[in-house]
């Protein structure tokens, strides 16, 4: 990390480490390998086409919650597609069923309403809710009461004994239930609910996926993922897929900022960045402090990182130096891989980050710098 503060880049920079992406994907890769599980990138996390491109040849291919997504991983690559979203609409199906492997409807009333437009494209199936919560926020946790995502198991298992053509169409299964986990055990159990709830229609299905939001470093951390695999293959003649996003370039991606102005409130030192929380906005969102690059000494000056735009809640939070920082001084954040450039904006006239892949060494590419004429086609009629 320490040599991101040495490299000549232009702040603020959102630098993703390439090489770290890749050998997360290797481990997926060799995981798939052993299993026969394919691995799909989640593309929302983070949606950049070179890096898209980069994956192609290491991955199965890539998943999407919407055309434009679907989309633009096609550009990168023509691997297996998979879509789900709450989101779809009649007037987009054509295509989807054209550039889409794999599609899981969200309800009951959205498969009837649509399936029969990918008559003979993409493979029909459905998103469930197992009921099974594993995440204390409600905010992202997708089994939450009143969920509005994926078919809850009995009103599906009660379609499957009611209507025979239905069970004739759905061909697979799709569950995503965690977020940001390191253990694989809620998807063991997940697997064993819809094993217990669906049994006798398993062996009808061709595939299922089992969705994201796990983390993972290490080849034996994706063992468990990989003996769920082998046994759904094994007892039902699945398919398997895994979709991660974060666990790919969570920890990959770093906001590299420059402080412009240093002063004194109400005997707080205040340091201004060139970068605001726009540029990572769970960090407001979800009031989360973002993960400092420079391991923040016990004691040392207490300064409140501000954002630069004119919202008095744009902080970063507090945070602790080895000395006063001093202009021009550059911040680095780590751990902001997924979530964060997708969802930035140019509030306030601000510029996007300027996005730079970086090798984890002393090369830097710069890959997409936005101007002055990215703002305004933005902001003026067609
Ligand atoms: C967001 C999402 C993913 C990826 O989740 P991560 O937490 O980034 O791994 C996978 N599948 C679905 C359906 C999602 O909504």
């Amino acid at each position: 990390m320490s040599s991101l503060l040495e490299l000549p880049l232009e702040t603020p920079a959102f630098v993703y480490d390439e090489q770290a992406i890749l050998n997360r994907a290797t481990l997926l890769r060799r995981a798939g390998e052993r299993s026969g599980c394919r691995m799909l990138y989640s593309v929302k996390a983070l949606p950049f086409l070179p890096l898209l491109q980069a994956l192609t040849p290491v991955l199965d291919g890539f998943s999407v919650s919407s055309l434009f997504e679907a989309r633009l991983a096609a550009l990168a690559g023509d691997g297996a597609l998979h879509l789900t979203t709450p989101g779809l609409k009649a007037v987009d199906m054509d295509e989807i069923s054209q550039v889409c492997d794999t599609v899981a409807f969200n309800s009951l009333e959205q498969f009837q309403r649509l399936a029969g437009a990918l008559s003979h494209g993409a493979s029909p199936g459905l998103r469930v809710n197992p009921g099974l919560s594993f995440l204390a926020d409600q905010r992202y946790d997708p089994c939450r009461p009143h969920s509005k995502l994926g078919v809850p198991l009995p009103d599906l298992e009660r379609r499957l004994a009611e209507h025979p053509t239905f069970a004739q169409a759905l061909r697979g299964l799709h569950v995503h239930n965690a977020f940001a986990l390191r253990s694989f055990e809620p998807m063991t159990r997940t697997v064993e609910r819809l094993e217990t709830t669906l049994l006798h229609r398993l062996p009808n299905l061709e595939w299922i996926n089992l969705g994201g939001g796990y983390l993972f470093q290490r080849d034996e951390d994706l063992d468990e993922l990989c003996h769920i695999s082998r046994r759904l293959t094994r007892e039902y003649g699945l398919r398997v897929f895994f979709e991660p996003g974060k666990g790919l370039v969570g920890e990959a991606g770093y906001l590299v900022a420059s402080i412009i102005d240093v002063f004194a409130s109400e005997g707080k030192t205040i340091a201004v960045l060139d970068s605001s929380v726009n540029h990572n906005p769970e960090v407001f969102e979800y009031q989360r402090r973002p993960v400092p690059a420079w391991g923040e000494p016990e004691s040392g000056e207490a300064v409140i990182l501000a954002g630069c735009t004119c919202l008095a809640g744009d902080l970063f939070g507090e945070f602790r130096f080895p000395r006063r920082p001093a202009l021009g001084d550059r911040i680095v954040f780590r751990d902001v891989g997924a979530y964060s450039l997708i969802k930035a904006n140019r509030f306030n006239g601000h510029n996007l980050p300027t996005i730079y892949a970086w090798d984890g060494g002393l090369e830097l590419r710069l890959l997409k710098q936005y101007s002055f004429g990215d703002y305004l086609g933005q902001w003026s009629a067609d």
